[in-house]
């Protein structure tokens, strides 16, 4: 199966016109329809489609207007959302005239039924009514459910084609299934749009809705994404696959539908307006990852060096889906994070030295063969910044925690040379881990007279701001202190520790780290390391603000 076939990421590759039909993907079929309705041709004649349709809310009409006033600018596309509206009709004059400032622009007006996931709770009659008033407001496309559709009477529907382009729509919020039949179903109505969006609960779905894209676009014009945190894939990627567009949020809160992401971060971010049929498609895959910086890092180091490709955030619940997923999307490369950084060993065709004595994968590649090669670059995450900072031949290290990564700490300390200590909650994986990379056991009542060149903690204890440390302040004698945690930064053992005069090495850096080295064996280019830092410090900083700030709301 050609996922993206080039034709379509090609017709999509720049902002596709609405004449001539042949010259984006909208169906010769349907532009001859719109070619038909000679009231509005005039107005989408010039236009370009873009890939982006902000969706507009307000709590009325004035407040609705601008915002969409505001947005025009940077989004040509925009879809009113006139369900949220008390009083549609205050709408239509304040539409008028922005249609009439903004040659450009293109508004789907829409009304959805409160029965098919929308806000307005009057009958068909009177949606239709209102999309009527919209068109003859200067609204080119009007957007109608499929169900709305099919009660409607024909002459209506007619009508209103008269008077704006068609854009028929599905949702389903439940799963998505059976899209076939359901377009069958919609192609008994003409309309110059077909819509078809559903709900990812697996990364799998994303597939069925981009194969769907893929055959559907051939003949008609059409929309689709999966909604949910699982549907980004979707969101980024249908446009590659055959979607005339796809849908964003006008600012983070504003969403009008699960899983939207604003149009800030579509373009700013996931570089929507570049993705075509050479992009690289990577992402980091675990469960959960929708807090993960990943992606804000990754996509940065990409832009800043030139690299056509695009990092997703792939929320895989189970294994096998990730797999089944990978085996159908072209991904170039993971990143893999909990709980499958062990799991994922055994289907991988082969694996660095790192990932086979630590037992834990966290960098996936697919090689040019096809197969998948694991790498893991929490080694160098560690030894990076160490190895900034001292010589690590012959210093002597505590390492706290026994778990993934402290295997990879201790693998990697013992390659360098140095004298490695362990101490663990459990004894017996601290024993195994010593015994397998020939390092010590530390005991704990020693640690109040013994002295350390670095101390490293890779224990959970201290993460979402507890008051937790995993050694007494008495117990950290140290010139340095790697605190794996990055989220807080500061944590009660780097506050301990910063008081007795260590220095602190922030795990922010081993986060950075560990993704240059993934960005270095993907690209073969030097990772953009500064940039990358400074990316994810300040998404720590805002992801501690807006922790905060919901504190102070349930306060
Ligand atoms: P892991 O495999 O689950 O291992 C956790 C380790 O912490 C185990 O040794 C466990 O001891 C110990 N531990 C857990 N809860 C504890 C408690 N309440 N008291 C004392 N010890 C406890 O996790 P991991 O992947 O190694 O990650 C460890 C830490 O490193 C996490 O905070 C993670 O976020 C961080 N990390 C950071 C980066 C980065 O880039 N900065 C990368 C990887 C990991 P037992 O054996 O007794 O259960």
């Amino acid at each position: 199966m050609t996922l993206f076939p080039a034709e379509a990421a090609g017709s999509l590759l720049q902002f596709c016109c609405i004449a001539p039909a042949y010259a984006c993907n909208i169906a010769p079929e349907s532009a001859s329809m719109i070619a038909a309705q000679s009231n509005y041709v005039p107005r989408l004649l010039p236009l370009r489609m873009p890939r982006l349709c902000v969706a507009v809310t307000g709590a009325d009409a004035g407040e609705m207007m601008d915002k969409a006033e505001s947005l025009i600018r940077d989004n040509p596309l925009l879809e009113l959302r006139l369900d949220y509206l008390s009083q549609p009709a205050a709408a239509f004059p304040k539409i008028r005239r922005l249609l009439d400032s903004r040659s450009n622009a293109v508004i789907i007006a829409t009304c959805r039924r409160a029965a098919n996931g929308g806000k307005f709770r009057g009958s068909v009659e009177r949606q239709l009514a209102v999309l009527a008033k919209a068109a003859a407001s200067g609204c080119q496309i009007v957007d109608l459910e499929l169900q709305s559709a099919a009660a409607a009477r024909s002459a209506d529907l007619q009508r209103l084609r008269h008077r704006a382009a068609l854009l028929l729509s599905f949702h389903d919020f439940r799963g998505t299934k059976k899209l076939e039949e359901t377009f069958q179903k919609m192609c008994a109505y003409p309309a110059e749009f077909y819509k078809v969006v559903t709900t990812a609960t697996t990364l799998y779905d994303n597939v069925v809705m981009m194969k769907f894209l893929e055959k559907a676009s051939q003949q008609h014009s059409v929309v689709g994404l999966c909604m949910g945190e699982q549907g980004v894939i979707s969101r980024v990627l249908g446009v590659r696959a055959g979607s005339v567009f796809t849908f964003a949020a006008a600012n983070p809160g504003e969403e009008t539908a699960p899983g939207q992401i604003s149009a800030r971060t579509l373009r700013e971010v996931y570089r929507i307006e570049q993705v075509d049929a050479a992009t690289r498609v990577y992402g980091v895959a675990g469960d959960p990852v929708a807090h993960s910086l990943s992606p804000v890092l990754m996509n940065t180091a990409f832009r800043r060096e030139n690299v056509n490709a695009v990092y997703l955030a792939l929320h895989a619940k189970t294994l096998e889906d990730l797999l089944t997923c990978v085996r159908e999307i072209p991904l170039h490369g993971l990143s893999i994070t909990m709980p499958y950084k062990e799991s994922i060993v055994k289907h991988l065709d082969n694996c660095d030295t790192h990932t086979n004595r630590v037992g834990a994968c966290n960098t996936v590649v697919r090689g040019p063969d096809g197969k998948l090669y694991g790498f893991n670059t929490d080694v160098a995450g560690v030894l990076r910044p160490l190895e900034q900072r001292l010589a690590l031949q012959g210093a002597k290290v505590l390492v706290l925690g026994a778990g993934g990564a402290a295997r990879a700490a201790v693998f990697g300390l013992k390659e360098r040379g140095a004298d490695v200590y362990i101490l663990n909650r459990t004894p017996a994986p601290a024993q195994k881990l010593a015994h397998q990379a020939h390092a010590r056991l530390a005991r704990r009542p020693d640690l109040k007279k013994q002295a350390f060149d670095v101390i490293i903690n890779a224990t959970p204890l201290g993460m979402a701001g507890s008051k937790e440390s995993p050694l007494h302040e008495d117990e950290i004698n140290t010139r340095f202190l790697l605190e794996m945690i990055y989220s807080p930064a500061e944590t009660h053992l780097v506050k301990m520790a910063r008081a007795k005069g260590v220095q602190i090495i922030p795990g922010s850096e081993m986060f950075v780290q560990q993704a240059a080295r993934q960005f270095e064996i993907w690209t073969g280019k030097p990772a953009p390391g500064e940039e990358m830092q400074r990316v994810v410090e300040r998404g720590i900083r805002e992801a501690a603000a807006a922790s905060e700030e919901k504190a102070n709301k349930h306060a």
